[in-house]
């Protein structure tokens, strides 16, 4: 039986107080031009929480200004790279002192489980910028061997102003991923927050304020995507876009940023990740990563492992394993200690996923458990596992963003290979075996951008992460994500004496 208590008990006061609602703009908080303002909810109950300031076209106007001036009059690009990097040591220090209140906040808002929030992503998002400060004053061009008399070297330099989107699934680590390499390198942001999640981000953007940060170096525009979020993607005065969320708002921004001033975009899209279990797995370890790499979050991760392909030998017993384990699964309020599930983001999420169950159950695939919400308020869903699942069905196919687990039946290498690529997505992969040769045949056949062996969401800051195919352009974290923030400068000086 699922554990149903915690749902239907009241829900716990978050131990925490909002204080910045408002926009950051050239380091003051203000309100919208429009004076508008919209609610954000706590997923537990479907109640407001807080009225935020919604940020519109004028007020990126103004923060992209802020921003500009902060770029080309300084001092951020031009401060050395020691001082950039104890900023962005100071603010990590700050933040890690904050991390109680910060995880609280990122559970009212997100749903997530509180120790998740507070073991896990919090520590993760300290780690990001101690990395990314360590990275300001190593980053540096060459010289390169030239075939005339010329001294040639290359320098690099900052892009501009960044204009960086953000989903609400991880609020506080993609403000991490985005923010500290562009920083590192001396742009200036314009960031846009996920409409369901503004309040994280307005708080550590305080906190990096008192770390001192010159005003109009990070600027936050809370407020939703065709307006706000459109306004930056087309803005004619941002020189790079970055972009975490679906594949077709990433096919818009990108279509935006072409239309307007043709700035370089990255993208971070969805997925429908193989976890591949082999034949020769522990069956119980399998188990329990297939079902972290589905369930974790709720099941609102792009790289959940959603579609788990296991060996036809093994397919009973770990079939029977997956849903005792499902069944186990602890959901409840996400401020209660031991809860691992909780509430999905909100009401058009839940109803999306309740879709995809339904559909499911339409389908040949068997329901072998959950398939339905769990209590009468907020939107906490049963952790779902279906059987017999096929390639074509869409449950199979479509990002479903939430805790059901997808099982399906192979026979051999070569197959599962074929169905494991066979999709429009290419954005990480699980694969289970003890055969070092079956890893390396896996790791290198899957079209993805990250192969987990024996291992799923191992997020280090100097991991790359990214999609092949429609899961995305080009890699965050790591050192691939400096390239993001960066221009190239050749320059060419004629030798004086080319003997020398
Ligand atoms: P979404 O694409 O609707 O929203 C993401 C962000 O884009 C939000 O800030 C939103 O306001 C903004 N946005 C929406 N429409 C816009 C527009 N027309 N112009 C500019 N900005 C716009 O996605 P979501 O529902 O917030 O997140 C879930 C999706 O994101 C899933 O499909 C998931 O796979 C994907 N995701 C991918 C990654 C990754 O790293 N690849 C990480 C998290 C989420």
């Amino acid at each position: 039986r699922f554990s149903t208590a915690a749902v239907l008990e009241e829900p716990i006061t978050p131990p925490v107080q909002i204080n910045y609602t408002q926009l950051l703009i050239n380091g003051q908080f203000v309100d919208a031009a429009s004076g508008k303002t919209f609610p954000t909810f706590d997923p537990r109950t479907g109640e407001e929480i807080a009225q935020i300031a919604e940020g519109e076209a004028e007020d990126v106007n103004r923060a992209v200004s802020a921003a500009r001036k902060a770029f080309d009059e300084g001092p951020w690009p031009k401060m050395t790279p020691y001082e950039r990097s104890r900023i962005l040591l100071r603010f990590a220090d700050l933040v890690e002192k904050h991390s109680n209140e910060l995880a609280a906040l990122e559970t009212w808002n997100n749903g997530k489980p509180y120790e998740q929030a507070a073991k896990s992503e919090l520590p993760l998002f300290v780690r990001l910028f101690h990395y990314y400060a360590g990275w300001a004053d190593k980053i540096h061009g060459l010289t390169v061997p030239a075939d005339g008399p010329y001294h040639v070297q290359t320098l690099h330099e900052p892009i501009g102003v960044a204009g960086q989107i953000i989903p609400w699934n991880f609020p506080l680590v993609m403000f991490a991923w985005k923010v500290g390499p562009a920083l590192a390198c001396g742009n200036t942001i314009v960031l846009k927050t996920a409409e369901q999640t503004p309040l994280t981000a307005l708080y550590v953007a305080k906190l990096f304020h008192e770390a001192g940060l010159p005003p109009g170096v990070l600027n936050i525009v809370s407020g939703f995507g065709p307006t706000a979020g459109a306004s930056l993607a087309s803005h004619m005065d941002v020189d790079k876009l970055a972009f975490t969320g679906s594949t077709d708002t990433g096919k818009i921004v990108l279509e935006l940023a072409a239309k307007s001033n043709l700035k370089p975009v990255t993208l971070e899209l969805g997925g429908k990740s193989p976890f591949i279990v082999c034949e020769d797995a522990d069956i119980d370890k399998a188990v329990e990563l297939a079902h972290f790499a589905l369930f974790f979050n709720q099941g609102q991760c792009c790289c959940a492992g959603s579609r788990t392909f296991v060996h036809e030998r093994i397919y009973d017993e770990f079939l029977e394993k997956s849903k005792a384990r499902a069944m186990k699964r602890i959901v409840g309020d996400p401020f209660k200690k031991g809860v691992e599930q909780g509430p999905q983001i909100d009401s058009e999420q839940f109803e999306k996923v309740l879709r995809y169950i339904r559909a499911g159950r339409e389908s040949s695939a068997t329901l072998e458990c959950g398939g339905d919400r769990l209590g009468s308020k907020g939107y906490y869903i049963q952790p779902t596992v279906f059987s017999n699942v096929q390639d074509d069905m869409l449950i199979a196919k479509d990002e479903i963003f939430g805790p059901v687990q997808s099982i399906l039946k192979y026979k051999d290498l070569d197959e599962v290979i074929h169905r494991a690529n066979a999709t429009r997505y290419g954005l990480a992969a699980g694969v289970f075996t003890k055969n070092v040769n079956t890893a390396n045949t896996l790791s290198r056949a899957l079209r993805v951008g990250t192969v987990w062996v024996n291992c799923f969401d191992v997020f280090d800051a100097g991991i790359p992460f990214g999609g092949y195919k429609m899961s995305g352009i080009g890699r965050e974290k790591g050192i691939y994500s400096l390239n993001n923030y960066l221009q190239v400068k050749a320059v060419v000086t004629p030798l004086k004496n080319p003997a020398w």
